[in-house]
This record gives structure tokens, sequence and C-alpha cells, in this order.
């Protein structure tokens, strides 16, 4: 559910016609509802009601600041994946104290960031991390707050690019090593352990790997409290998958699947959404440059592309185009929406279904909040989008458009000698 809807023909965000912000910003534009950033946030977090926990939102799915700003005002936690973004949540207003690290990669100089700002924990993926974090912790006299975070080694049924507790991708700490590894982590000064964390992947749309997760986790927990660990937290991960097209998960089988038999554990349960409380929160506003007619095919030609929206190409992932402005005597027709960079892997639709537009027409991505703008990239020199956030009636921009200026900032041009 979200609240971009057509009034008299006309798509709006909100109480704001879409039309309008695109005749002010520009297009391409990311437009975010913060009615819909709310409700999802709220909703999400009612799922845990009655239980102790804390909702870390996955700042890698949307990182504006004033979108992070928002979701910290209304109480929640983060979850990151650099410096960087410890670096946004910080300046967004987040307290350090609701800040979980996860990832592969950490480098010393992130672990000595996110220690020196006082983070919640860090979600430890490997004996070597589990050293590196111990070894700063020492040299700066301080004790580290450590999860473990453990591959269950399942199939989460969601894309293979965005699965993660196979047991053979790169994340997590193997089922048999798990136990090992907390009693590597016991005998280091520097550490305080803390908790047990997972994540099983993305866009999951169905109770079962949550459930299977969640005998894991319960399995796990039971045997750290035989061998005398005394956990405070048990991290959950996110993953929660949305509607794009015809796919459907209730939330409330999600809490039937992992929350409520964990709450037994009488833990601190820790969530890490991402796409469930931002991705039906946003639309990418683009223009049609041209219609092109082949032998064989359409094309509709927009004027956002794969460097804007890059989910389609890299996952294969259905959005949903609607017209900005309806047209009754538009037919429907089938084709392939495209953007003008030179890939064949350049789309945002393949063989679909809409009303013909017209050059000079705006078209909405739908479902374009979550890992949307935040995988932009400046591919074929195009600048990237701007980012609006609507609240009723009133609209922002939260990051402008990046100028042909921005793209060349750092570079030097060096004069090499043409023999
Ligand atoms: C990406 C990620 C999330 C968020 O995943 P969603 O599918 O967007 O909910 C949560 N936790 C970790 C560790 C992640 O890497």
């Amino acid at each position: 559910m979200h609240y971009f809807e057509y009034k008299q023909g006309e798509l709006y965000a909100e109480e704001v016609p879409l039309k309008q912000i695109a005749a002010n910003t520009g297009v391409p534009t990311y437009v975010y509802s913060a009615a819909t950033l709310r409700r999802h946030f709220k909703v999400f977090d009612q799922v845990f009601a009655g239980v102790d926990h804390l909702i870390c939102f996955a700042t890698k799915a949307l990182s504006n600041l004033s979108v992070l700003r928002l979701f910290a005002a209304m109480g929640s936690g983060f979850d990151i994946v650099s410096v960087g973004e410890l670096e946004r949540c910080l300046r967004a207003g987040a307290q350090a104290q609701k800040i979980v690290f996860s990832g592969v990669g950490k480098t010393k100089e992130e672990i000595a960031a996110a220690l020196k700002a006082g983070i919640l924990m860090f979600n430890v993926e490997s004996l070597p991390e589990l050293y590196a974090i111990a070894e700063v912790a020492q040299s700066l006299g301080a004790r580290a707050p450590i999860s473990l975070r453990v591959n269950p080694a399942l199939d989460p049924g969601t894309h293979p690019h965005i699965s993660t507790g196979h047991r053979t991708s790169k994340f997590g700490v193997p089922l048999v090593q798990i136990l090992d590894y907390y009693e590597q982590a016991r005998k280091l000064d520097s550490l305080e352990v803390v908790g047990l964390s997972t994540h099983i992947g993305s866009q999951i749309t169905e109770a079962r790997p949550f459930r299977e997760a969640g005998e894991k986790l319960i399995d796990i927990v039971l045997k750290l409290r035989a061998r005398g660990f005394e956990l405070k937290y048990l991290d959950l991960g996110g993953g929660v998958g949305i509607r794009y097209d015809d796919e459907f998960f209730d939330l409330a089988d999600y809490a039937r699947a992992i929350v409520e038999p964990l709450r037994e554990l009488k833990l601190t349960l820790i969530a890490e959404p991402g796409r469930v409380i931002v991705g039906n929160a946003g639309v990418l506003l683009t223009r049609v440059l041209y219609v092109k007619d082949t032998d064989v095919k359409r094309f509709i030609v927009v004027d956002s592309a794969m460097n804007d929206l890059i989910r389609p190409s890299l996952y294969d992932a259905y959005h949903a185009i609607w017209p900005v402005e309806q047209r009754a005597s538009a037919p429907l027709v089938v084709a392939d929406v495209v953007g003008p960079i030179c890939e064949s892997g350049d789309f945002l639709a393949r063989d679909r279904l809409l009303p013909l537009p017209q050059a000079g027409d705006l078209l909405a991505v739908m479902g374009a909040g979550a890992y949307g703008f935040v995988m932009a990239s400046n591919y074929n020199s195009r600048p990237r989008p701007a980012e609006v956030i609507v609240d009723g009636n009133r609209w922002y921009v939260v990051r402008q458009r990046e100028t042909v200026e921005d793209l060349m900032r750092g570079e030097r041009l060096v004069d090499l000698s043409p023999e």
C-alpha cells in the first residue's frame, strides 16, 4: 500500500501532482511519500508489539539524510554496512547506541570509527574479522560489543543475487562453526559477546525461510545458554518482500513464522528491514523521449536509464510503470521501456502491456524507493537524479540533481605525451 494515487486522471504523491514536481525540478527525479514511509515503519514496528525490540532500518536500502532523520525521529535504529553509512546516520540524528554494523568486509578504520561512535554491536561474519575487531578495540582501550552472524544454510527462495542465507553464500558463519567461534570470542578480553544475528536474503515473500531461520536461531541460543553465554540481542536481519507485481506476503505470517517463536527466548529482538519500509514509498519520474517502432518491436525510449534504477537490469526486477496523466484515448500496447544508455541490458521494463504514451509524457516507475537512488551511478556520464520528499501538500527537494560539473569533480587533467 502507498499514497500514490490518481485524482481525475492525474497521478499524485499524497496531495501533490507529480506533474508539478516534474515541472519544477525536471526529471528524472525520485519522489518519496512521507506518509507512506511513516505508515510502513509503524506497521512493521507493530509486528513486534509486546516484545522487547529495536527496529534498525537497513540504511543501504534508501540512505537520503532526510529519510534517515524521519526514521530516527520515529525511534528507529539503523543497520549500517560502511563508515559512510555510519556518518550519514549520525548526521541525520541517529543515536549511536541504536546502530548495528553488518557486512563481511569491515576495514580496521571502519571498526575504529564505529567503536569511537559507540554503536550497539558489530555483526561479525568471520574469525579473522573477530580478531580484527578485538585488536582495534584493544588498541583503543575499549570493549567491542559483538554478535556473530550465522549463515543458517537454507534456501530463501529469492533471486540468487539477493539470497544470503544459502550455504555457499559469502555471508555469515557456517552453522558447523558457530559455537566454536563463540568460544573463540569469549577468550578475547576486548570483546563483549552480546548477541546472535542472521540475515537470509531479500524480497522473501513466503513464511518458510523465516520459520526455518527462526528454528535454527532458537537451537543456537539454547546451545549457547548451555555453555554459559548470556546473550542480550537476537537480530533477525531483514528480507521481508513487497508487492512489485502480484506477489503478496502478509506481515502476520512473518510474525507467526519468526517473531512469535522467538519471543519465548526473552531476548531483545532486533530487525533490520529495508525494502519493506521504503520500497513502495518511492517512484522514479521520467519523461518519454521517443516512441520507436521497428518491424518486430516497439520501444518507449525514456530519459532515465539503468544508471538511475539498475534493478531491472541487475535482478530482472519488475517495476510497474504508470502514466502520470491518463489519456483516455491511448491504446494498450506491448513495448519495452528503455533508457538512453549504450547497453542492451539498459531497460526498465520488457514486453510490458501499457497505454501507449506520446513523446513528452511523464511516466512513474513504481516501487522505486528501495535500492533505487542508492544504486544510481554516473555510467555514460549521466548526472544522478534529484530526490524529493512529499509530505501532505508540501514537498521538498532533499537532494539536488547532479550537474555535469559535479561529474568531473576531483578529476585532474594530466597532459600525457601522445608518443
Ligand atoms: C540488505 C540487508 C538488510 C535489508 O534487507 P531488506 O531485504 O531490504 O529488508 C538487512 N540486514 C542486512 C545485514 C543486509 O545486508
